[in-house]
């Protein structure tokens, strides 16, 4: 108890094996040598290309199909450690991986606009973004888990960048429909009719980024973003911690 503690209180401590973090970082230098980065990626999907690209900016995926996102920080693979760091934040309430991993996706934010010139950022997404929103998690789930991980890690992405964390704009609703009895298409809609916008006025005009743990299929992101922009939102960034290949 008194360890949990002390490492709740002591930053500068590593995580994951104990030995003296890096500056300002629960993360010692071994262990952040060793995180699984996602370099080569699609700009709006952040989809790993497998292999070293300075020409590729947009996967297949999202040419033939345009999710609307404008462009998308997903700086780390689903893979050993950050897989475990997310895990033991979701489901073991370890909240010092909130932090850990809002310190992780605010540093790669911060190279992202304001350490490289990073030419694959469209007009519009070059600006940074007005305001945070966490994906929202819907009541059931609050109330069974306590927290939403999303929200924890755009708290400390939010208080970096010394920008708005919006938690009331958006709302999503507990689907009653079982995901796995559904197409494809259907899943996709079915993600879509959960989310709804409660605060238009939150997001008209706006450039939002929208956080979030993981991106998997990005049927979360693509309906958030829908929504966002049918609400009169300008532009919309996702900005994920880790991405499943
Ligand atoms: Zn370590
Ligand atoms: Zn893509």
């Amino acid at each position: 108890m008194f360890q949990k503690l002390y490492k709740i209180v002591m930053s500068d401590v590593c995580s994951l094996c104990d030995a003296p973090g890096l500056p300002g970082l629960d993360l010692c230098h071994a262990c952040h040598n060793n995180l699984p980065h996602n370099h080569f990626c699609c700009y709006q999907c952040a989809a790993p290309f497998g292999t070293a690209t300075n020409s590729a900016l947009i996967c297949g995926r999202c040419l033939d199909k345009p999710t609307g996102i404008d462009h998308a920080v997903v700086p780390f693979l689903y893979r050993p450690p950050v897989d475990y760091m997310i895990k033991r934040l979701k489901f073991s309430e370890q909240m010092q991986f909130s932090r850990l991993l809002g310190d992780l996706l605010a540093d790669a934010i911060e190279v992202s606009y304001f350490q490289t010139d990073d030419v694959r950022k469209p007009i519009g997404s070059d600006k940074f973004p007005d305001l945070v929103l966490p994906v929202p998690t819907h009541t059931e789930r609050l109330l069974q888990r306590g927290f939403n991980q999303a929200e924890q890690i755009a708290n400390t992405v939010a208080d970096r960048f010394q920008t708005t964390c919006n938690t009331g704009a958006m709302v999503r609703f507990a689907s009653r429909l079982p995901q796995s009895t559904l197409s494809a298409v259907q899943r996709e809609t079915n993600i879509r009719r959960s989310f709804d916008v409660k605060d238009p006025a939150a997001v008209a005009g706006m450039h939002v980024a929208v956080v979030d743990d993981v991106y998997t299929t990005g049927a979360t992101a693509r309906a958030i973003t829908r929504k966002l922009k049918s609400a009169g939102a300008e532009t919309v960034s996702i900005w994920a911690v880790a991405r499943t290949p």
